[in-house]
């Protein structure tokens, strides 16, 4: 009945890596994603899930780590992990919570280099 996401998340830890110049981990949960929720020991750079993307991601992050969450129920496609990646790292990369104008772009410019990379190295290895 259900399918596994096939999801290379080693490949997309250290785009993100390149991206975001910091240690990354990727974690999936099944708890919900709230600010309060993700209370997690960095307390500095916490950016609450987005309105649109309520509860499938968050991120929590300091100059030198940065961790993703991504609410495994909620998580259905690996489009739908790339748009929540880049959607956390935009808040990284700018140091804001916000969703601005600002923001959009950001995150619109993430999705495509996190896309690019990540087929690209499918392409070179998975031969
Ligand atoms: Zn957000």
């Amino acid at each position: 009945m259900s399918e596994t996401l096939k999801i290379k998340w080693g490949r997309l830890e250290r785009i993100l890596e390149d991206l975001c110049d910091r240690i990354v981990n990727i974690t999936l949960t099944t708890h919900e994603l709230t600010f309060m929720s993700t209370a997690l020991t960095w307390q500095n750079n916490l950016a609450a899930p987005g309105r649109g993307e309520e509860s499938v991601s968050a991120v929590s992050f300091n100059e030198i780590e940065a961790e993703f969450l991504l609410n495994a129920k909620r998580v259905k496609s690996e489009n739908m992990v790339i748009r929540a990646l880049a959607h956390e790292a935009a808040h990284i990369l700018l140091k804001d919570p916000s969703h601005g104008t600002l923001f959009k772009e950001k995150w619109k410019e993430l999705r495509k280099i996190i896309k690019e990379k990540y087929y690209e190295t499918l392409e070179d290895t998975d031969k």
